[in-house]
């Protein structure tokens, strides 16, 4: 099984996608955990990718592709994989499209978790994370256990810098402008499903099992 999570920063992707990942035991690739976990191990790549994620602006294309097509290369990917951010633009969908292709291999479902922007102001300030393992929680719809702490491995949980206000707004307008476009791409190819996202997580997650099991 391969699936693409496509929707706006807040929407939901992440948390469905480690759901997801967890029912099919394939490996779950956020471009957003990779940058992130550079960016703590101080890496060129991190230093490099966290000038444009502090302004909510993409990554370049040219620092993404490759890394994405590395990782789907590896074994643990042979059974399939749930991609989450990645593509979010049009060149990359078409660069991840050239290399399933170099391998004779196609996505399964490209989901978009649609969500207005006004609900996604509201979640994105209650959002937390663990920069250790990645899980995500929120304040009020997902709290953790004990506040701001990670249930999963006991590190501090963090509000992003992207997920302040100010970023949140201009990430919305660059979903808008580039990533947004992918729904027609994926809708050409024939493989585009659509969830609402503004429902309970777990209402969500039945909605997509909906899709995978046809
Ligand atoms: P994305 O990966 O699309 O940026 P996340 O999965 O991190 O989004 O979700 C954004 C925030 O909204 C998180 O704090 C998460 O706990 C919360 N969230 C996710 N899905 C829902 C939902 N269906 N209802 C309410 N809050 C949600
Ligand atoms: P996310 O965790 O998916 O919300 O991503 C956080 C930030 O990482 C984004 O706002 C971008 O700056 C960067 N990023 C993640 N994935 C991509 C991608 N596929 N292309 C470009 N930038 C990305």
């Amino acid at each position: 099984m391969k699936i693409i999570m496509l929707g706006a920063p807040g929407a939901g992707k992440g948390t469905q996608a480690k759901m997801i990942a967890a029912k099919y035991e394939i490996p779950h690739i956020s471009t957003g955990d990779i940058f992130r976990a550079n960016i703590k191990n101080g890496t060129e790549l991190g230093k490099k990718a966290k000038s444009y994620m502090d302004q909510g602006l993409l990554v370049p294309d040219e620092l993404t592709c490759d890394l994405v097509v590395d990782r789907i290369s590896q074994d643990d990917c042979a059974k399939g994989y749930i991609l989450d951010g990645f593509p979010r633009t049009i060149p990359q969908a078409e660069a991840l499209d050239r290399a399933l292709e170099a391998r004779g291999e196609k996505m399964d479902y490209a989901i978009d978790v649609d969500v207005a922007d006004e609900v996604i102001v509201n979640r994105m300030g209650g959002r937390r994370c663990c920069v250790n393992c990645g899980m995500t929680y929120h304040v009020e719809f997902n709290a953790p256990k004990t506040e701001d702490v990670c249930d999963s491995c006991g590190e501090k949980l963090i509000l992003r810098d992207d997920d302040k206000p100010e970023t949140v707004q201009k990430r919305l307008n660059v979903y808008h402008e580039q990533t947004q476009p992918l729904i027609d791409f994926y809708s050409g190819k024939g493989i585009l499903k659509s969830v609402d996202g503004t429902m309970d997580m777990n209402d969500v997650f039945a909605a997509i099992v909906k899709i995978t099991e046809g």
